[in-house]
């Protein structure tokens, strides 16, 4: 064994007090369920979502049950818009304790040789692009801070194939290269990266399936297996992301965790 250079000898990310939390895609369904728990948690919450009204109901939501924060209407794809959301946060707590980088969204089920480059460019620019920018924006704060815990929103679509979403499978597969690849970069640093593996969550993305499924005219030729039986409440996510936000996941980094309901198995 040796030891790390001084400037480089990991701190424990802190423990749950007046901590600050930054989420996108907090407008909605894992993001506004995490939000919550983070705030009730204790921490501070930034709320990021392209969409403002229901990133303010989230915002309200957690003023309702005695929480703190703000929201910042952001678009998590453009350079500038993360610069902003990360500049609110700082000019506004000093800080980011833990950082949720969710939001995504959703392709369009299509065979591959069906697949129009706008939608392989639209999927790839927020769930790849826009985890690029959370990271690389929010990672040179927590750097500076020699603490830090950053959770990713993968996917099962991360780990294996899902049918007739070859953009969406290919953009969750880069979401757990970019969080192996910062994880190991950052060990030294005191800032951890997670990645969690939602299966079947009912949000609005998946209420969305069936209306995508007639609209595109396509159904895929197979299913995931929910294997429970049924989607995961988004609160159940939320749980495992504030376990990974705070310090009693202090061994973790690098970490690709199925929240699947066995989907995967
Ligand atoms: P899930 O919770 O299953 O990940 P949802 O569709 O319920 O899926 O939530 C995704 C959230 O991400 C939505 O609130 C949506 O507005 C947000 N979002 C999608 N694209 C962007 C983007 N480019 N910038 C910021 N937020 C986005």
């Amino acid at each position: 064994t040796h030891a790390a250079p001084a400037s480089e000898s990991p701190k424990p990310t802190a423990s749950i007090g007046a901590q600050v939390a930054v989420v996108t895609g907090a407008g909605s369904g894992i993001g506004r369920a995490s939000s919550l728990k983070l705030s009730e948690a204790g921490f501070k919450v930034v709320a990021v979502d392209f969409n403002s009204v229901t990133g303010e109901e989230t915002l309200s939501l957690m003023r309702e049950q005695g929480g703190e924060g703000l929201f910042v209407q952001a678009d998590v794809s453009k350079e500038e818009d993360v610069e902003r959301y990360v500049k609110a946060a700082m000019d506004t707590y000093g800080r980011i304790d833990a950082f949720f980088n969710n939001a995504g969204v959703l392709q369009k089920f299509t065979l591959l040789e069906n697949l129009d480059v706008t939608e392989f460019d639209r999927i790839l620019n927020v769930n790849v692009r826009g985890v690029f920018l959370g990271l690389k924006h929010v990672l040179k704060v927590m750097h500076a801070q020699g603490s830090g815990s950053v959770i990713n929103t993968a996917s099962t679509a991360g780990l294996r194939a899902e049918h007739s979403m070859s953009a969406y499978t290919a953009s969750k597969h880069a979401v757990i290269g970019l969080t192996k690849s910062a994880a190991i970069e950052y060990v030294k640093k005191g800032v951890r990266v997670n990645a969690i593996c939602p299966g079947g969550v009912d949000t609005a993305l998946t209420q969305a399936v069936p209306a995508m499924m007639q609209e595109s005219g396509y159904v895929p030729e197979e299913f995931p297996n929910m294997r429970m039986g049924r989607f995961a409440d988004p609160a159940e996510l939320a749980e495992m992301v504030v376990f990974l936000a705070s310090s009693k996941s202090s061994y973790m980094t690098g970490s690709v965790i199925a929240v699947d309901g066995g989907l995967t198995l």
